[in-house]
């Protein structure tokens, strides 16, 4: 049996509105990362959010090493989720920052601050631990939105366009430094972008959508 991700026939549906996704099916295997792509409104942000959790689907399942989620919620999925635009706290420092998911009950202090410690090191950040998030480039805040979601080792990594707002120059860069993130780290991991060549450059394997339907 297939001991990571299994998504199988789910349609996901806005009200009344023809359905978003329609019968997806595929698996993401542990340590793999997987690229869904396609032109922008096909349903890639829908198919990934109704695996977060986060949309009800309309129909099929979301299954982790065979059990399946439905009537798991999102925060107990031990999955991450990084945004387009990072959602970064404003007013917490880099550090605190990344050690938002790292709660006091799990982890000591000692812990916790080693753990950020060794993140910010993975996203080349090292000593930008005290600063505010408002003095950071938008290549800076995407690194420490990064570390944040990677630093409770979430047993699936959910990237939505997270390069999306960077320049085309940068973008490349950190497919680069992200592609290269996410093995170091044996990260399983759904990247969606519509960016064919980030989504080479990221995934082992890339799944076409098209209109609510993976073509491929
Ligand atoms: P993509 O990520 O590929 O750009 P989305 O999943 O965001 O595509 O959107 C797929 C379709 O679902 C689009 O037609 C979009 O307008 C619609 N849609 C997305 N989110 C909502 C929502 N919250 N309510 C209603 N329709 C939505």
């Amino acid at each position: 049996m297939n001991q990571g991700l299994g998504v199988r026939g789910v349609t996901v549906a806005y009200g009344d509105a023809a359905p978003a996704v329609t019968d997806a099916s595929f698996d993401v295997a542990l340590g793999e990362v997987v690229a869904l792509t396609g032109p922008s409104g096909c349903g890639k942000s829908t198919l990934l959010r109704a695996i977060s959790g986060l949309e009800p689907l309309t129909s099929g399942s979301v299954r982790w090493a065979g059990e399946d989620l439905a009537q798991v919620p999102p925060h107990k999925r031990g999955f991450g989720l990084m945004f387009q635009d990072g959602q970064l706290f404003a007013h917490m420092t880099v550090a605190k920052n990344v050690a938002y998911g790292l709660s006091a009950k799990q982890f000591s202090k000692d812990e916790r601050q080693g753990r950020v410690a060794e993140l910010l090191e993975l996203v080349g950040l090292p000593d930008y631990g005290g600063r505010a998030v408002t003095e950071l480039s938008g290549g800076e805040r995407q690194r420490v939105a990064l570390a944040r979601s990677l630093a409770p080792k979430p047993r699936l990594l959910l990237l939505d366009e997270p390069l999306s707002a960077l320049d085309r120059q940068l973008r490349e860069r950190l497919a680069g430094e992200l592609a290269t993130l996410l093995r170091a780290t044996g990260t399983t991991a759904i990247l969606v972008t519509h960016d064919p060549y980030e989504a080479d450059t990221v995934a082992d394997r890339v799944l076409q959508m098209w209109a609510g339907r993976l073509v491929s």
